[in-house]
């Protein structure tokens, strides 16, 4: 069966034909974007006019969150900037500890049974002048049931005394760097990196395989997904034990699901030549929405955590160089390795030290192992400067930018972290597109909330949260920042031959708005109001999803 849609305006990413007025599809795929007249000599049809005062654009691929997005919402949201959950409420921003503290005593009143753990996330202390969160804070909702709060980075989590105790840590004389300790000798509750955080973390409902969504918590980032007109999204760093990649077929295969997921798997306790043959092996188990066989790697910490690996100036603030999260000799290993095997690397990197070695060392693998379009990309490469970008094309490389910074650290990178230059050239998008590095920009949700169209907003404007510009030469302009979100993260994926445009052979992805994304303006792009998806050629709206 055929139908046609009709729409007031398609926007195709089609060169030959940038936009159409209808879309014919028949079995999941796009027969062809143009006047009806046209489409009507594939034969019989249904011409379908729900969308006939709705905007269509290629449904939007986000090339870089994590499904745990979805299993959070499970938790306490208590954030600093309102948020939008995947049932569509709106969660007002905590503006302070005591407002983070009385939405958790809140929380707290409704759990019967006494044992429970309460937990929250993204907190972030960087908004209330840096004041640090201690367990007296959360022992002041309870003393008897464990709680923990994670931080909007994920890399830290704050535990009250109970959760303390259950971990055995409550204790005098613990010599570790992830454990401040207070004046009484007892560690504050502020747990950093997962050494610290998971002994105490399994009794506060965050642990160790978090990073792999459970089944809940799958389905409802498919569902923030329709709600953010995304139709692919990556879900980068998973560990996708058997269980779980099991587990993710089966629900990627029901006929509501919603989305198509890209999951990569994490290089954590596993070794190269292991990880290449598991990714080969998790390629071949793909599914139509449930993509596997690609490798994430992470090089260095968080800008705002400070463990982000820098090159001279180093910090503003003075804070000592961050931290590798990775041995350059496993990553050689791993990179020459997966560049034999034809498996893509996706690498973390947030200092400009961290992207100098990863440059360094695919350089050298590809020396051994030449490739042709490997498109190995460099994920989040926040600091990376005007030599890497040109580098980056001279590998074939690809980067995923994160201009979401901008808006919720932009004030702090300009005045703390690395100041005012460097701020205004992080996350450089318009010489990344000068160079001609292909760009994908992303949302790193949770970390940031989920939503292409805010990225797209954040990138063209670079705003921060109290109004500043940060870096107007780096700005790009709208029809770029639309590429970049539908075409420009497919390629990175290695999927911009299935999706990212609305042509003749494509699947039949779509984002159905309101608005119009192209004529809304730079200003309003965030604002572009969306009604839902079309995926594979099903309908999902977003108010009954
Ligand atoms: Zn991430």
């Amino acid at each position: 069966m055929i139908t046609i849609y009709e729409a007031r305006k398609i926007i195709t990413m089609n060169p030959a034909r940038p936009h159409a007025s209808h879309v014919a599809v028949r079995e999941g795929i796009v027969l062809g974007a143009g006047p009806l007249e046209e489409l009507a000599g594939w034969g019989a049809h249904q011409l379908d006019r729900r969308f006939a005062d709705k905007v269509l654009m290629p449904g939007l691929v986000e090339g870089h969150s994590h499904a745990s997005e979805g299993t959070m919402w499970r938790y306490v949201y208590c954030g600093f900037f309102d948020r939008l959950d995947p049932g569509g409420k709106l969660w007002p921003g905590a503006k302070s500890i005591d407002k983070v503290i009385g939405r958790l005593v809140e929380e707290e009143r409704k759990i019967a049974d006494p044992a429970k753990p309460l937990s929250g996330w993204s907190l972030d202390p960087i908004y209330f002048n840096n004041k640090r969160v201690s367990r007296q804070d959360l022992d002041r909702i309870s003393t008897t049931r464990p709680i923990g709060v994670m931080h909007a980075s994920g890399h830290i989590l704050n535990v009250n005394s109970k959760a303390l105790e259950l971990g055995g840590m409550l204790r005098a004389g613990v010599n570790h760097p992830g454990v401040p300790l207070g004046a009484d000798g007892l560690p504050t509750g502020e747990m950093k990196g997962p050494d610290a955080m998971t002994p105490v973390g399994l009794h506060v409902g965050f642990n160790r395989e978090m990073l792999a969504a459970d089944e809940q918590g799958v389905r409802q980032f498919a569902r923030l997904c329709v709600r953010k007109g995304v139709t692919t999204a990556a879900d980068l760093a998973n560990p996708l034990p058997p269980p779980a990649v099991e587990m993710m077929l089966r629900v990627a295969a029901e006929p509501s699901f919603p989305a198509r997921i890209v999951s990569l798997r994490l290089f954590r306790n596993i070794s190269p030549a292991d990880l290449v043959a598991r990714a080969l092996e998790l390629r071949a188990m793909s599914s139509d929405r449930l993509r596997l066989g690609i490798v994430k790697a992470v090089a260095d910490g968080s800008i705002q955590g400070f463990s982000a690996r820098l090159r001279a100036p180093g910090y503003y603030n003075g804070a000592p160089n961050g931290l590798w999260y990775v041995a350059p000799e496993q990553l050689r290993e791993l990179y020459e390795r997966a560049l034999a095997a034809g498996v893509q690397v996706h690498t973390h990197t947030n200092g400009d030290e961290a992207t100098e070695l990863v440059l360094d060392t695919i350089e050298g693998a590809l020396r051994k192992h030449p490739s042709p379009d490997h498109r190995f990309t460099l994920q989040h490469c926040q600091l990376a400067n005007a030599a890497q970008f040109r580098r980056m094309v001279k590998l074939g490389m690809c980067v995923n930018l994160f201009p979401n910074h901008h808006f919720y650290w932009g004030d702090q990178h300009y005045s703390l972290t690395v100041g005012p230059e460097r701020a205004e050239r992080m996350n450089a998008c318009a010489t990344a597109l000068r160079t001609g590095v292909p760009l994908a920009i992303h949302s790193d949700a949770p970390v940031t909330p989920l939503g292409p169209l805010f990225t797209a907003w954040c990138a063209v404007n670079r705003r921060t949260a109290s109004g500043r510009t940060l870096g107007e030469n780096e700005r790009i302009t709208v029809t770029d920042a639309l590429r970049t979100i539908t075409l420009g993260a497919a390629y990175t994926l290695k999927l911009d031959s299935e999706i990212g445009s609305i042509e003749a052979g494509k699947r039949a992805d779509f984002a159905v708005l309101e608005d119009d994304p192209e004529t809304i303006g730079g200003e309003r792009l965030k604002d572009t109001r969306i009604w839902g998806t079309v995926q594979g050629g099903r309908v999902f709206e977003a108010a009954t999803i």
